[in-house]
């Protein structure tokens, strides 16, 4: 049977990484992502595998256009299965200067999208009786780090979300879960590199020991294939059907402190 899954940030980074690799396992996909050349993105990375795909460049900051994206999504592939919530942006600033827009944005991202989705496919996975709903939190879904506010408290949310996710869903097929990995060298975290030599004065190796990888136990940037692995194994009909609820932390150990 083919599935399908949609994943949001699938373009760039982590959720790219994931794409290839549902690819890979034979999945349909859904992308969804604002780089400019999101289209290409999508063809290259289905192309080695053959999978039917489509490609949105939907801004998950816009109710509507999530509703739409989910229903030609519908529309095209019958069933979406999996929902994998991955899209994310940063920003750091001590709280009495965080812009409100930024506020609102990483808001909107990180949470109120992840609902939004849901909330669309919630009706047509009930119908199925089978969903599996994939939140890629993070380590600050779990614990804080002071100057990222908007983010950590939109991961807590994302928390609080698949629980209440995996609640509702449970006598439907339905699990939702979330993946909450540690510093992962995307696009995300290349950005924050520089913003922090300069704050800190400090070369880039120095950057990456002492403030990345500072409460890593592994000294190591996480893969973003190990958090596909998870993604993979979480959306398995055999292999997890009773994981439903859980925050899974695969963060080299950085919340084990
Ligand atoms: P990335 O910058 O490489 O990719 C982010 C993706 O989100 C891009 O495709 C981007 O276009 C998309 N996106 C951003 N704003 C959007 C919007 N308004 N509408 C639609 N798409 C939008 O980042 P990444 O590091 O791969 O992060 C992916 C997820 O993993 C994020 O939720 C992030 O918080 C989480 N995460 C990352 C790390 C890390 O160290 N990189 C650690 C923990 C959690």
């Amino acid at each position: 049977m083919t599935r399908t899954a949609l994943i949001t940030g699938s373009t760039s980074g982590i959720g790219l990484v994931i794409a290839r690799e549902f690819a890979r396992a034979g999945y349909q996909l859904i992308f969804n992502g604002l780089e400019p050349d999101g289209e290409r993105i999508a063809a290259e990375t289905v192309a080695p595998f053959g999978v039917r795909y489509r490609y949105f460049s939907t801004d998950l900051r816009n109710p509507a256009g999530i509703r739409k994206m989910v229903e030609d999504g519908l529309d095209t592939f019958g069933a979406v299965e999996v929902l994998i919530n991955n899209a994310g942006i940063q920003y750091v600033s001590p709280v009495e200067d965080f812009p409100e827009n930024k506020w609102n944005d990483l808001l909107s991202v990180h949470l109120s999208a992840a609902f939004h989705l849901s909330k669309a496919l919630f009706p047509s996975m009930k119908k199925k009786q089978y969903g599996r709903i994939i939140n890629i939190s993070s380590a600050h879904g779990l614990i804080a780090s002071p100057y990222k506010s908007a983010y950590v408290a939109a991961k807590h949310g994302l928390t609080g979300l698949t629980k209440t996710l995996a609640m509702e869903g449970g006598a439907f097929g339905i699990t939702a879960n979330a993946i909450c990995p540690g510093y992962v060298l995307t696009p995300l975290v290349e950005k924050q590199i520089p913003e922090q030599m300069q704050v800190h004065g400090m070369s880039r190796p120095e950057v990456i020991e002492k403030i990345f990888l500072k409460e890593h136990a592994v000294k190591e940037f996480i893969t973003p294939e190990a958090i596909a692995a998870t993604a993979l194994f979480l959306a398995d009909s055999a292999a997890a059907p009773y994981i439903s609820g859980a925050a899974i932390a695969v963060d080299a150990g950085w919340t084990a402190h």
